[in-house]
């Protein structure tokens, strides 16, 4: 059915935690792990998919595409279509077939990698021109709006922008971006991401919660945003916000060091922000949970550089900076340490800093 391919690929944010709704700065890389899609175009404006990863196919007219429609996965796809139509782009029916999946649910962002996909594809064959930035805001559009899942720009700018051997500097506040020279295998290390294979069911109330608090905090203080704040500007917060917003304002702070580091050539020196980003997250932002705890200090056990949880919390993955010869050490550690627990057995990949969203045939 081919008229072409087109592959997006999974990220995990390096550091810049839960600052992407205050309008803070972000740090994800794309991972070699991608999603495939083959489509083409159809001309009676209907739209049809069907995934390796999901049983059945959807088929639908595109003007019944909406918020909550068509339910379930399809409403990623189909939502991108919805999107660029909203925004006035001329996209006409597809036929989207799902050949290659990023992980799903573990916190790789398989979602913003399916939507991407589908959006570059779109953007080819109906010859839209459209920049990355503008197909990227459709996809956050879908998800936002049909799909109904609350999440910020880091994953869909990742998968289109990224590029490999480097993080991509996000700012949220403006939306612009810039890319870090980011090459762990040239340093002698690695960064391996380990999915506790977890997630706690409180995580989604939790999020509102901590984004109420933040924008409670900026309210009390008569700021927009918590950005461009000091710890010292803190100090009159109410006791329940203020370790939230410390969190806020301590983090962005650490991914302009951690930029400055990696722009100097020290990618080694970065471990302790690492380390000092999971802490803030564990004790002032209170949202990691005990399986992200023991990830994280089980690879410091076996010689981890640094470590952190990474992506929402409560569950999902945690990432190591690990030295080349401590790779099977650090391993090694954090599944022992989760049998002795009793935790379920986690996932271990290294992440490779690789390219973004592109056509392959
Ligand atoms: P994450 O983005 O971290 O993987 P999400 O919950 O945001 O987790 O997105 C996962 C959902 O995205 C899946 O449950 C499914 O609905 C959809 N999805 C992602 N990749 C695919 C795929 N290859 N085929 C079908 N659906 C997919
Ligand atoms: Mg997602």
């Amino acid at each position: 059915m081919t008229a072409g391919r087109w592959a997006a690929p999974g990220r995990v944010n390096l550091i810049g935690e839960h600052v992407d709704y205050a309008g803070g700065l972000c740090l994800p890389f794309a991972l070699a792990e991608r999603t495939v899609v083959e489509a083409r175009p159809r001309d009676d404006g209907r739209f049809t998919a069907r995934s390796t990863a999901e049983t059945g196919t959807v088929d639908l007219a595109l003007d019944e595409i909406g918020p909550g429609a068509p339910a379930g996965w399809a409403g990623y796809p189909a939502g991108v279509l919805w999107a660029l139509r909203a925004a006035g782009h001329p996209v006409g029916g597809l036929d989207v077939v799902v050949t290659d999946t990023v992980p799903l649910g573990a916190g790789l962002s398989s979602s913003a990698a399916l939507e991407c996909a589908v959006a570059l594809a779109a953007d080819d064959l109906y010859g839209l021109g459209l920049p990355r930035t503008a197909l990227a805001a459709a996809c956050v559009r879908a998800e936002n709006e049909v799909v109904g899942a609350q999440t910020g720009g880091m994953d869909q700018a990742a998968a289109l922008l990224a590029t490999a051997g480097h993080a991509l500097l996000l700012d949220t506040r403006d939306g612009s971006t810039r890319q870090v020279p980011f090459a762990p295998a040239d340093a002698g290390l690695a960064v391996l991401v380990i999915d506790t294979r977890v997630r706690h069911h409180l995580a989604d109330g939790q999020y509102g919660a901590r984004r109420a608090a933040v924008e409670k905090a900026a309210a009390a203080l008569g700021v927009p945003s918590l950005r461009g704040l000091d710890v010292a500007d803190l100090r009159d917060l109410d006791a329940d916000l203020l370790p939230r917003a410390r969190h806020v304002v301590t983090e962005i702070a650490r991914v302009g060091e951690v930029v400055a580091l990696l722009d100097a050539g020290r990618l080694p020196a970065i471990g302790p922000l690492l380390d000092a980003s999971h802490a803030s997250l564990r004790d002032d932002y209170a949202v990691s949970c005990a399986e992200l705890d023991l990830a994280v200090a089980a690879a410091r056990e076996g010689g981890a550089l640094g470590a952190r949880m990474t992506g929402g919390g409560f569950g999902g993955s945690a990432v190591a900076l690990v030295p080349l010869d401590r790779l099977d050490a650090v391993t090694r550690t954090v599944r022992a340490a989760f049998a002795a627990a009793g935790h379920r057995e986690p996932t271990i990949r290294t992440a490779e800093p690789s390219e973004g969203a592109r056509r392959l045939s």
